[in-house]
């Protein structure tokens, strides 16, 4: 897996301060994606074992809520990612996750359902320009959805997705 960048101290992708990866590769090619640079999954940088000390040490740090992950398309990672979500998950049982992602949850394969098992949050669908013409707080366009994980692991559409 490559990701594109580590952003410490990022209060713009989900709720307080997080730490944020985006990774490299979608095929989606939505019309004006803000992040286009990352389409390619050889853009960036090898995600190695210091990429992944410098992303567990922001975790660690006592002011950020969780780790926000975005692309790029983080559902095209694979096994490689729900590894990354699990060892999270373990190392900081207190910090949520939030992912973003171009895939509808209703297209999502088992390998990526079991990725998103691991999130609390999950923003989903394609940007569609024709309906990004409201600002809102934490997705792009309006066709997208926040879900948020309940206990019994079914997600239901968040307080977050109508700001
Ligand atoms: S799914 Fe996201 S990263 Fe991929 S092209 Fe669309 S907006 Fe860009």
């Amino acid at each position: 897996m490559n990701y594109f960048k580590i952003k410490k101290y990022d209060i713009a992708n989900g709720k307080g301060i997080r730490t944020s990866i985006f990774v490299s590769g979608c095929t989606f090619h939505c019309e004006d994606c803000f992040n286009y640079e990352a389409w390619s999954f050889s853009s960036g940088h090898k995600f190695d074992e210091d990429a992944k000390k410098e992303l567990f040490d922001l975790l660690g740090d006592e002011q950020c809520k969780g780790l926000s992950v975005l692309g790029g398309e983080p559902l095209m990672q694979g096994q490689e990612l729900l590894d990354l979500l699990k060892e999270v998950r373990l190392t900081f049982p207190d910090k949520n996750i939030w992912l973003w992602t171009g895939y509808y949850m209703n297209e999502l394969n088992d390998l990526q359902k079991e990725i998103v098992s691991y999130c609390d949050y999950v923003i989903d669908g394609r940007f569609e320009k024709s309906q990004a013409y409201k600002k809102y707080l934490f997705k792009g366009s309006g066709n997208q959805t926040i879900w948020q994980r309940q206990e019994n692991g079914e997600f239901v559409v968040s307080e977050y997705n109508d700001m």
